[in-house]
């Protein structure tokens, strides 16, 4: 085995009552110091350190929540569903650790999942487990360089279990296929202290970070006016003018156009915004009756597919913390297609799939299904950043701030922790900051949580 880093879904990798709801305290801050857009995980550590830092802050917010990729609901199954990120994994001084235990959430450590492996209906034999193994492995060699380049040019697919770790670790990992992995990407990530499961939902807790803070929801940014000595925001509720602005969207609304800039955004911030797209995962869970199919609970249901690629495959995390539900994962240009195809249509795939590993009594347990809207959800566009191949130096141009007054943030500028939760919340809280640095005053810190951890300097 080689040394090899771990991947996104091991690093990815009670109370079944509802979530701890926080209370969003939806207000107009009027001429605040700084206006943040958007109240995810990003947005929320921004407004949290420029609060504690002395600031005044107004946080706008297009959805009529917080959180934003972080979402933890129970209408749809009567327990916590994470639509977004589930796994905590980041540094072990992530706030999020102390909030979760102050509030008695229920943390399960992760870094033990097994794969449950499946070859045409039954179990793998050990000599199909050995070949998976070897396919991860000759992969991750393969994908270990300086350069940053296709992931496809690198990995060979002519041997056994070839497509499968393909397709954890690219559409299922980074939200592409690995003919649009940037290598500079994936080997960017370091390794992590922390890897959970939330038993109360991950997007509860991060709601739970951004309780009482200056919110205003349903207020859309359709406009940065940057041409004067602060900046002006548009927004659908009005206009608000503060000293600066920290804009925590994803790529893909910027790429959009959702929000015009006067002046125009640089050419090289709208070309990086084009370098660092979207990529898309997106869960098709499926609620069952409490049968467990012989599967163990926080496992992955992994099955043999043929050695071509992209695979319209559906990979699974079984019945995590206990909840009744096998979390089935579709990505990349497959993961794009489903989205086009609708959740009727998903959820059969994804039952079908389910099915065929464990067997056909699994429709009989079937309660109902749900699938993940974030390919067209217009205040994300896609699940997570992933350059393009060769590109990866881009983020250090999106993470520019032009002048002294627009400052960017999120997941997509988030140094080794890019495309994390964890990492949304270090670069708010990191741009933030600087940006309280920059207006001058008091850092008081007394209230804050994360350690500075310059992501700047760690940019890939
Ligand atoms: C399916 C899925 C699974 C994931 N799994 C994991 C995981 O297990 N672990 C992990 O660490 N990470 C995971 N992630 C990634 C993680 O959720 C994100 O990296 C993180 O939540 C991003 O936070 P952010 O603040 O950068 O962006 P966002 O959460 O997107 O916040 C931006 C906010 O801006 C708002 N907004 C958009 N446009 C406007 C506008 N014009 N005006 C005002 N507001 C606007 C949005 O509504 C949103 O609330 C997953 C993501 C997805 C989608």
């Amino acid at each position: 085995m080689i040394d090899s880093p771990p991947s996104r879904r091991q690093i990815l990798a009670g109370l079944a009552t509802a979530p701890l709801l926080p209370t969003v305290v939806s207000s107009q801050t009027s001429n605040p110091d700084v206006i943040v857009i958007g109240a995810g995980a990003s947005g929320i550590a921004a407004a949290r350190r420029l609060i504690a830092s002395g600031k005044t802050v107004q946080v706008i917010e297009a959805a009529d929540r917080i959180g934003g990729r972080a979402y933890t609901e129970t209408d749809t199954f009567g327990v916590p569903y994470d639509q977004g990120c589930a796994w905590l994994q980041g540094p072990d001084d992530l706030p999020h650790l102390q909030a979760a235990k102050d509030l008695g959430f229920h943390l399960h450590d992760h870094d033990t999942a097994h794969d449950a492996l499946f070859v045409e209906g039954r179990r793998a034999s050990h000599k199909e487990q050995r070949q998976y193994d070897r396919a991860y492995a000759r992969l991750y060699q393969a994908l270990t360089t300086d350069a940053d380049v296709a992931g496809a040019s690198l990995a060979s697919l002519d041997q056994p279990m070839d497509a499968v770790a393909q397709t954890w670790t690219g559409p299922l990992d980074f939200g592409v296929d690995l003919t649009d992995l940037s290598t500079a990407d994936w080997n960017v990530y370091p390794d992590y202290d922390v890897n959970y499961l939330v038993r109360e939902g991950l997007g509860s807790l991060v709601a739970h970070l951004g309780r009482a803070l200056p919110v205003s929801l349903n207020t859309r940014a359709t406009a940065v006016d940057w041409s004067g000595q602060g900046v002006r925001v548009e927004t659908t509720q009005g206009m608000l003018e503060a000293k600066a602005v920290i804009v925590t969207v994803s790529t893909g609304v910027l790429a959009s156009g959702a929000i015009r800039f006067a002046p125009e955004l640089p050419a090289d911030k709208q070309q990086a915004i084009a370098d660092v797209p979207m990529g898309l995962l997106t869960k098709i869970a499926l609620q069952f009756d409490g049968e467990r199919f012989d599967l163990q609970e926080n496992n992955f249901l992994t099955y043999a597919i043929p050695n071509e690629l992209p695979a319209e495959a559906c990979y699974f995390l079984t019945f995590p913390t206990g909840h009744d539900i096998a979390v089935g994962f579709v990505g990349g240009q497959f993961g794009w297609a489903m989205a086009d195809a609708g959740p009727d249509a998903a959820v059969d795939f994804a039952l079908n799939e389910f099915s065929k590993a464990v067997g056909s009594n699994a429709q009989r347990h079937f309660i109902k299904g749900h699938m993940s809207g974030w390919a067209k959800d217009r205040l994300t566009l896609g699940a997570y950043s992933a350059a393009q191949p060769g590109k990866a130096a881009s983020r250090t141009v999106l993470a520019e701030p032009l002048g002294d007054r627009v400052f960017f943030a999120g997941e997509a500028v988030a140094g080794p922790y890019i495309a994390l939760l964890s990492g949304a919340h270090m670069s708010g809280d990191s741009v933030a900051r600087d940006v309280a640095a920059q207006l001058g005053g008091a850092e008081g810190c007394g209230a804050c949580d994360a350690r500075h951890h310059n992501l700047q300097k760690e940019k890939p």
